[in-house]
């Protein structure tokens, strides 16, 4: 399970932390919890939280 305040970013290169300020959709599934991080970079990284 990804550990949502070890989250960071997966563009090559990046690796910035995704913190709440990079948050920008939060759903919940039958899965789990999702959450989409816009990084700073511009990236679109969308992590499952049970
Ligand atoms: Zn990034």
């Amino acid at each position: 399970m990804l550990d949502e305040l070890a989250a960071t970013c997966e563009q090559k290169g990046c690796d910035r932390p995704l913190r709440e300020d990079n948050c920008i959709l939060v759903y919940r599934t039958d899965h789990g919890e999702r959450r989409a991080y816009e990084c700073d970079c511009g990236a679109v990284i969308v992590t499952v939280h049970r």
